[in-house]
């Protein structure tokens, strides 16, 4: 590639630190400008399980940093992550600086530790994928984190920057800036963006490899369902963007875990949205709030806490294919 686009590559990759939430994330708000956050502890809870789903508390152990195994130098500090890696079109993988700033495995900030995996329950479910949309008007962003039940271990990441179809230029660009100049990714944004309808059949290939689905039989996921904060992602904005882009609902999409009922059944206690979650479950929140890539990777984090904690996940909403545009839903108390 030539040096002229490698610079363009490299000057949109600045993001906001993790200091832009310095109350919310106590382990990152230490003196030292980029500290390195204290390892996501997944068995120290504040809160208990109800009781029917209860395990034994689990002691508090020690901080541990991360792996360092596999990393670059530097893999002792949150890194934001490489957008342009995430969607596959990295071209700065041999460059030691770019590695050093960006961190390049999804997997990074959602290590498990052999302790953590005592008092899981069995689950129905051999995969969760994480899904956490961004865009109201159509959708932006499309990252899907898959999660091993068993083990808890990142399988893979999907993300797509997605470009929407019916809106003028001038309309995209403002869009864009509002959204995620803030973040300082508009520019790898405008760089990647697809239309829904790419993203979909990209995401179906990649499903598809990982043995989640397959397009001759269509219909439901392979032992798998998508995890998401609240109902909205899936219940509303797919249809909606389905609608704009013009394909049919995809079976995959008709049903699915709403994290946010599965906590409330679970520890008995409400919480309104992702941050709520992590504030009560005492996770520090990595990354940019509203960046999807980065709520998918504190979703997931959730997930993994609940697990961990003794939580079962099963499908919480659906569809049927006769009257698809009627959810059901499994919980009476839901939020
Ligand atoms: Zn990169």
């Amino acid at each position: 590639m030539a040096a002229s686009s490698l610079s363009r590559v490299v000057l949109p990759l600045s993001r906001v630190s993790p200091r832009r939430f310095p109350s919310l994330s106590p382990s990152l708000s230490s003196s030292s400008s980029l500290a390195a956050p204290r390892a996501f502890s997944l068995s120290a809870s504040s809160l208990s399980p109800a009781p029917h789903m209860s395990s034994p508390p689990q002691p508090a152990r020690p901080d541990q940093p991360p792996s360092t195994g596999t990393h670059a130098p530097g893999a002792g500090r949150w890194r934001p992550m490489c957008l342009y890696h995430a969607q596959g079109k990295c071209t700065m993988m041999d460059d030691p600086l770019h590695l050093e700033k960006f961190n390049h495995n999804a997997a990074r900030d959602l290590q498990v530790s052999a302790a953590d995996l005592e008092h899981l329950c069995p689950q129905d479910l051999d995969h969760f994928l994480v899904l956490d949309l961004e865009g109201k008007v159509e959708i932006l962003e499309f990252p899907v984190l898959i999660i091993d039940a068993k083990s808890l271990s990142v399988v893979d990441l999907f993300h797509r920057f997605v470009r929407p179809s019916q809106m003028s230029e001038t309309r995209v660009n403002e869009y864009i800036e509002g959204k995620y100049g803030k973040f300082g990714v508009d520019r790898v944004w405008h760089d990647t963006a697809t239309p829904f309808e790419e993203v979909i059949g990209e995401f179906e290939t990649w499903l598809a490899q990982h043995h989640l689905w397959a397009k001759e039989q269509g219909g439901k996921l392979n032992r798998a369902a998508f995890v998401t904060c609240g109902n909205w992602d899936l219940k509303t904005k797919v249809p909606q963007q389905c609608k704009v882009s013009r394909i049919k609902l995809p079976g995959y999409f008709m049903e699915w875990i709403n994290l946010k009922d599965v906590y409330l059944n679970f520890y008995h206690r409400e919480a309104r949205g992702m941050m709520s979650m992590m504030r009560q479950l005492d996770i520090s929140v990595l990354g940019s709030h509203h960046l999807g890539l980065d709520d998918t990777k504190n979703i997931a984090r959730v997930l993994q806490r609940m697990l961990v904690n003794g939580a079962v996940m099963r499908v919480t909403a659906w569809r049927s294919p006769k009257s698809p545009d009627r959810v059901q839903f499994a919980y009476q108390n839901r939020i």
